[in-house]
């Protein structure tokens, strides 16, 4: 089956006594068991929820994985993978985490990768393409480089989904979600999510979910199957806004520089042509002026000011006031991140509106 056609048509739930069509939402905390010491599938919902299961099962096919596991937050969902498969040694990273050594490299320069990654390297953690400036990275080749210095690679796949890519394929080990972006895509909910090949590796990620009680409420896990159904419709329909957002931009006299590999000719167009189905619904662009973009950001009526982004609706932001204002400003300067960026998730609304919208915020 196609991607389309499975993420319409979920397995039923195993044991259901009623054959539901959508999935049974078991919101419990606990569960009976027939006589002391004799516990069945399910004992409490900290160690495992039969709605929790069915998104386990769904994100674990999706991403081609041996096992998923549901988090209550992407951030939670990261935390785990550094805890567990950084553990005890040093991760080569694009993100910043505690209780490990970290180098921060340029994973789109595989030379600095490679002089970054040593013999007590466990884990490279990636995103492609980054957020919020749009470089791709070379999966595949990172993949290859982390395994020769016997480490893990990990790829955070928010900014595409299984949809558009799928990470493990490409020879990664591990997948991240921030499930709050494009898997949930109505930003009505927190999730995050891990998928990985090795069995060993997802007992040990399980038995940490259970211990530190990080997995993903079945409410929420219900509210993201729900999510997830739509999915290839929401992303077709986002990135065919965004391929004539990214166009409008592109031929915008005050955009200076527009981040978006969908454009033909454009830094890592041919690169995530290869290793993806798309393109996804994010860019990013500088107009040259720290205020000019805060007056567009301000200006627009129809782009919601707001941090986030995969959802239907339309956001705008300034990364560098708004979700990557934590970073220090000499830390930001330092990877290029430049402070008059305005980034766009484009949702699923009327392109002609959304260009009107962006031309009277321009204007
Ligand atoms: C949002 C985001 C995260 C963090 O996820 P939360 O669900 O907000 O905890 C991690 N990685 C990427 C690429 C994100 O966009």
């Amino acid at each position: 089956m196609k991607a389309a056609t499975r993420l319409a048509r979920f397995k039923p739930a195993p044991g259901d006594a009623f054959s539901a069509f959508a999935p049974p939402l078991y919101q419990t905390a606990t569960f009976a068991q027939k006589a002391c010491a004799t516990p069945g599938p399910y004992d409490y919902s900290r160690s495992g929820n039969p709605t929790r299961t069915l998104l386990e099962q769904e994100l674990a096919e999706l991403e081609g994985a041996h096992r998923a596991l549901a988090y209550t937050s992407g951030l939670a969902a990261l935390a785990a993978v550094v805890r567990v498969a950084g553990a005890a040694g040093e991760v080569v990273a694009g993100v910043s985490r505690q209780g490990t050594v970290v180098r921060h490299v340029d994973a789109t320069d595989l030379a600095a990768v490679e002089r970054a990654v040593g013999p007590a390297t466990r884990l490279v953690l990636v995103e492609s393409p980054t957020n919020p400036l749009l470089r791709v990275v070379d999966i595949g080749r990172l993949a290859a480089l982390a395994h020769a210095a016997g480490a893990r690679l990990a790829v955070d796949n928010s900014l595409l989904s299984p949809y558009l890519q799928q990470p493990l394929a490409l020879g990664a080990d591990i997948v991240v979600h921030s499930a709050t972006k494009c898997l949930g895509g109505h930003s009505d909910l927190t999730a995050g999510a891990v998928a990985v090949r090795d069995p060993a590796l997802a007992e040990e990620l399980a038995f940490v979910q259970n211990a530190e009680g990080t997995a993903l409420g079945p409410f929420d896990a219900w509210l993201l199957l729900r999510g997830m159904k739509t999915l290839a419709v929401r992303l077709d329909r986002q990135e065919e806004n965004a391929g004539r957002v990214a166009r409008f931009l592109a031929g915008h006299p005050l955009v200076r520089r527009l981040h978006y590999p969908g454009l033909a000719a454009r830094p890592g167009h041919e690169l995530q042509r290869r290793q993806a189905r798309g393109w996804g619904s994010v860019m990013s662009f500088e107009t040259g002026s720290v205020a000019a973009s805060r007056r567009l950001a301000d200006g627009v009526e129809l782009f919601t000011l707001a941090v986030s982004f995969g959802s239907v609706g339309s956001l705008i932001s300034l990364p560098c006031l708004m979700s990557h204002a934590s970073i220090p400003a000499a830390v930001r300067h330092d990877r290029a991140l430049p402070e008059d960026l305005v980034r766009l998730a484009v949702g699923i609304e009327d392109a002609d509106d959304l260009i009107a919208d962006l031309e009277r915020g321009f204007a």
